[in-house]
């Protein structure tokens, strides 16, 4: 297997790029893996007339591990989310779940996170203790690195414990928490409670928050906290969700997934979900999952495209109007490249050149029936086999024989 470059010089032409100051039609340069101000030599040139550049998106919240295991087929809507785990525990002695959680572990993760970059997600935050198989060289997605997580205020059993780890975080690191995941009064205390022990400051960041009353949001406003909104899951589980509308305006909300057990079934659909709520526009959706990820999750050089930025992108069709509306309401398939530090994993078939200009080995495949080039870093049958839609095309050629398909 032959692992992407990391030392891509490319250039991307011809290309209505979004960035932060808002759409530019200049050459964008990649050298190295990230975004740089002027062309390298030799350069790569991609012709990319009528195609948008969007920065990679980011998942603010997923659990890599599970995303393969059935999810709990009855029993919603829950209170909150400690009945919905009590509710879970026989359902482990199902034979497919059972099945599920017989794959290695490590396999299991890089299906989380296959399933993220098929999507266009390019870095994602994954709230469970650290495994050495994340730390792979050729792992698909970049993850947050660098934070401090507790697991729930009401099932301290798993996970580092709350105040401790609140307290052993560094200040310029996000600390993430799964808070007010419920509708009832156990949940609706929950803010107060962690305010109590001192864990409620600007580098908290609340996952779910649906138990949130108007007065809370308020006050993680006023902390320069933040939420991290999982519509699809909430909506699973619990009957409802938050509305995000004075959290979007504030800049203190990102957008996740959470795994497949109760969520969408990747971060583009999680938007189509928000999207069909009709509170946010696209163009506000677009920046849960880039700028205002980047700001809450503390990751500088991700979620935007300036010079310096890594050369993480999804590029799409340009569907003329709003460009926000390009890529917020399309679906993984629709993706026309999805690109990690320069370099595309999976793409349209039209792009075989910049893979072989690079001399990354690609696999023919079909996603949701539509025709693509996977990476064949990514083209592990194990792996492959995992994820539902993605498929080896029944026409292989030499390059699946490169891949040891
Ligand atoms: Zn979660």
């Amino acid at each position: 297997m032959s692992a992407v470059p990391s030392t891509a010089n490319v250039t991307l032409c011809g290309a209505a790029t979004i960035t932060s100051a808002g759409i530019s039609r200049a050459p964008l340069p990649v050298r190295r893996g990230r975004v740089a101000a002027s062309p390298a030599s030799p350069n790569y040139r991609v012709d990319l007339r009528d195609h948008l550049i969007f920065p990679g998106l980011i998942n603010a919240h997923d659990h890599l591990h599970v995303n393969s295991v059935p999810p709990l087929r009855n029993g919603a809507p829950f209170s909150n989310s400690y009945r919905w785990i009590e509710a879970f525990q026989p359902h482990f002695d199902q034979p497919d779940v059972a099945a599920a959680l017989s794959w290695p572990k490590a396999l299991r993760l890089r299906h989380g996170a296959l399933k993220n970059l098929l999507a266009g997600t390019t870095c994602v935050a994954h709230h469970d203790p650290w495994d050495a198989a994340l730390d792979a060289a050729d792992f698909p997605v970049a993850l947050l690195r660098d934070y401090g997580w507790s697991y729930a205020l009401g099932w301290l059993s798993y996970g580092p414990p709350v105040r401790e780890s609140f307290l052993a975080t560094p200040t310029e690191w996000p600390w993430l928490i799964h808070l007010a995941e419920g509708t009832d009064a156990t949940t609706q205390a929950e803010l107060s409670m962690l305010d109590q022990l001192g864990c409620l400051a600007a580098n908290s960041v609340l996952i779910h928050g649906v138990g949130l009353s108007e007065k809370d949001v308020d006050r993680i406003v006023a902390a320069d906290a933040a939420v991290i909104w999982c519509p699809a899951s909430n909506l699973s589980l619990l009957g409802r969700t938050l509305d995000p509308r004075r959290l979007a305006a504030a800049g203190r909300l990102a957008l996740g997934t959470d795994s497949r057990l109760s969520g969408a079934r990747d971060l583009l659909d999680e938007m189509l979900v928000a999207l069909a709520l009709g509170e946010l526009s696209p163009r506000q959706l677009l920046e849960l999952v880039t700028t205002r990820a980047s700001q809450i999750l503390r990751l500088p050089w991700r979620g935007h495209l300036a010079p310096g930025a890594r050369a993480d992108m999804v590029i799409v069709a340009d569907g003329g109007g709003d460009a926000a509306a390009s890529l917020v309401g399309v679906r993984r398939a629709d993706i026309r490249a999805v690109v990690r530090d320069g370099m595309p994993c999976i793409a349209d078939r039209d792009f075989a050149d910049w893979f072989a200009a690079f001399g990354v080995e690609t696999v023919p495949v079909t996603l949701d029936g539509k025709p693509k080039l996977l990476a064949c870093s990514l083209a592990d049958p194990a792996l492959m086999a995992m994820e539902p839609g993605l498929e080896l095309s029944a026409h292989r050629d030499v390059s699946a024989e490169a891949c040891h398909v």
